[in-house]
């Protein structure tokens, strides 16, 4: 079953757990676990990242990779994620703290520079850079 946009916000689970900022963003205040600090929600007894949670629960589906949209770390806002990004986009943003840690923890798991660059449409010179914290150092 899906939910509209507003009912997700109203969702127990969210309570005190959610700041809504002035732009729209429902920044994450609550418990968070693993690799990049993740917001997580306990459902069913499962503990699931809360962004993919709320993803799933407003369009029915999750893809298996999201994209943060809105830049804002800790926002978990459905629609602030899509599961596509395209190749432009991507050239022109920066990874967000998020997407960075994300793609390292993939990294190590085994996945390719290259299968990662491509994945997100940057090259794979520069991707290797910011996975080995040779840029993007703060993250
Ligand atoms: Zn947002």
């Amino acid at each position: 079953m899906t939910l509209a946009l507003n009912a997700l916000l109203d969702l127990p689970e969210l309570h005190g757990r959610v700041s809504v900022t002035v732009t729209g963003c429902w920044l994450w205040i609550g418990a968070s676990t693993g690799v990049g600090a993740r917001a997580v929600l306990k459902v069913q007894g499962r503990t699931v990242c809360a962004h993919r949670e709320l993803y799933r629960r407003l369009y029915g589906e999750v893809p298996r990779r999201l994209y943060n949209t809105c830049g804002a770390e800790r926002c978990i806002r459905p629609d602030h994620f899509r599961a596509e990004q395209r190749y432009a986009e991507a050239r022109q943003r920066k990874l967000s703290p998020d997407q960075l840690r994300d793609l390292r923890a993939r990294w190590k798991e085994g996945a390719t520079i290259a299968e990662l660059a491509r994945e997100i449409g940057w090259n794979d010179a520069n991707l290797g850079l910011a996975l080995k914290g040779l840029s993007y150092k703060d993250v």
